[in-house]
């Protein structure tokens, strides 16, 4: 992971952040699901897109309740978590034809975790040569038109009737 190149993470790093707040808490409670790129609502668990990914498609899948290690999820939360993310999986490969995913969780600070206290799985699709390719789209408006546009097609495929 720590091998693709993302400048706009550097966006992420500077972006102040309000204490105490939780994004997996706060964009769930909030109604504007397009705003704040949630991708689909489950019972237990949701699926939203990062805002500052590593590739284009990059997706988190996290249970509604604040938990903040993987083990302390509950048997329900657990299975539609790893329903979320097989699901995410079938919809990438449909819309962005990757040739590979990286799937992951980052707990704790010392892992690599930017919200150390709400459990979330990534979703990353991987292409041959993508950390190569970043660099292309460096520009930060180009990457949010980029979001934009695949949560677009990505929340269509998500939220289908058609079992996945
Ligand atoms: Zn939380």
């Amino acid at each position: 992971m720590e091998r693709l190149w993302a400048p706009w993470r550097m966006e992420y790093i500077k972006a102040p952040k309000k204490m105490g707040e939780c994004i997996f808490c706060t964009k769930p409670r909030d109604k504007d699901d397009e705003k704040n790129l949630i991708l689909m609502r489950g019972k237990l668990a949701f699926v939203i897109m990062n805002l500052y990914p590593y590739n284009p498609g990059h997706l988190m899948v996290a249970p509604y309740r604040h938990v903040g290690e993987f083990e302390k999820m509950r048997e329900g939360e657990l299975l539609e978590v790893l329903r979320y993310v097989r699901r995410s999986m079938n919809v990438l490969k449909e819309v962005m034809n990757p040739h590979g995913f990286n799937i992951g969780v980052n707990q704790g600070k010392i892992a690599g975790a930017g919200i150390v206290d709400h459990v979330h799985i990534h979703v990353v699709p991987r292409w041959s040569g993508d950390t190569n390719f970043m660099p292309v789209i460096f520009d930060t408006k180009v990457v949010v038109e980029e979001i934009n546009r695949t949560y677009a097609k990505l929340r269509d495929q998500l939220t289908s009737k058609i079992k996945k």
